[in-house]
């Protein structure tokens, strides 16, 4: 099961949030069928997407991170909810791309770096609040870091990790880890940050260290004096259910929903968050239009 972990140093200058998101991950691979480099993308948006919305700090909040770079991946999107679990999908997951001449997955190029990295907090009230920026490197965890610099005005480190079997093309770890200075820190918790930073390592070697969420916050505080604020199961989660399909439907004019069938009857939406499929017969189809007419006569 994996989990997420937020800490923070007793003096509450700086804070850590670490999560191990292999079995998330490899949920998504298993849902969307994608391909080294997709899974690497999806996987490290869905990861940053989840420590994200633990920062949400409401009930019933939701963010949503949405990447496109004008790479052959298309859009990638990944939605979190405030305790962390997340669903996303990208736009071509069969794509692949030779590995980067470092060797590592060319996730950068797959994504693009002609384009915005999205981040929208809904906050179950009002509008919600849409932040924008320029991708850097399409590697993603810069362009979150990236984010939080110029909408945010939080300095911040964010280590993103997916490591995949290059002969099986499965998931086999990923995880975050999200680092910020809060209001207050002096010079001496910067530099002694800095050091901590400077010299952390991957976070896909850290998890194959057998270092846990835990671990690794201890780790980026180093020789600070850290408090756990919260820890919890996170996992990959659809809302998706005939019930809101339907609702959806109801948005369309009637004379539109009794034609969705098609030549044998029926319509099939696809969720395309799980890839999970719901079937409309024509009969079901008539029912809501008639019950839409029927609701525009009250209304
Ligand atoms: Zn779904």
């Amino acid at each position: 099961m994996d989990k997420i972990i937020r800490t923070i140093t007793s003096d509450g200058t700086v804070m850590a949030v670490a999560i191990d998101s292999s079995d998330l991950v490899y949920t998504a691979q298993q849902l969307h069928h994608t391909s080294p480099v997709a899974t690497a993308a999806l996987g490290r948006l869905l990861t940053g997407a989840s420590i994200m919305g633990t920062l949400l700090k409401k009930e019933d909040a939701a963010l949503t991170l949405k990447i496109n770079g004008g790479g052959p991946l298309g859009s990638v999107v990944a939605i979190a909810d405030e305790k962390g679990n997340v669903r996303g999908y990208v736009d071509h997951p069969e794509v692949d791309l030779p590995l980067a001449p470092n060797g590592k997955l060319a996730v950068g190029e797959a994504v693009g770096r002609n384009g915005r990295l999205s981040v929208v907090r809904d906050l179950g009230e009002g509008e919600p609040y849409v932040g924008q920026v320029e991708i850097t490197s399409g590697e993603i965890a810069e362009d979150i870091t990236s984010y939080y610099a110029t909408s945010e005005q939080i300095p911040t480190v964010c280590a993103l990790g997916v490591l995949v079997n290059r002969e099986t093309g499965k998931t086999m770890l990923a995880g975050g880890l999200l680092i910020q200075l809060l209001p207050g820190a002096d010079e001496a918790t910067i530099s002694k940050l800095e050091k901590n930073v400077a010299s952390l390592e991957p976070v896909t070697t850290m998890l194959a260290k057998g270092m846990d969420a835990h671990a690794m916050c201890l780790r980026a505080l180093e020789g600070f004096e850290v408090e756990v604020l919260d820890s919890y199961p996170v996992s990959y989660v659809c809302t998706c259910s005939k019930d809101r399909v339907k609702n959806a439907l109801s948005t369309l004019p009637p004379e539109e929903v009794e034609h969705l069938a098609d030549e044998n009857g029926v319509m099939e939406a696809h969720c395309q968050y799980c890839n999970h499929s719901y079937t409309f017969t024509k009969e079901e189809l008539q029912q809501l239009a008639d019950q839409l007419r029927q609701n525009k006569k009250q209304a």
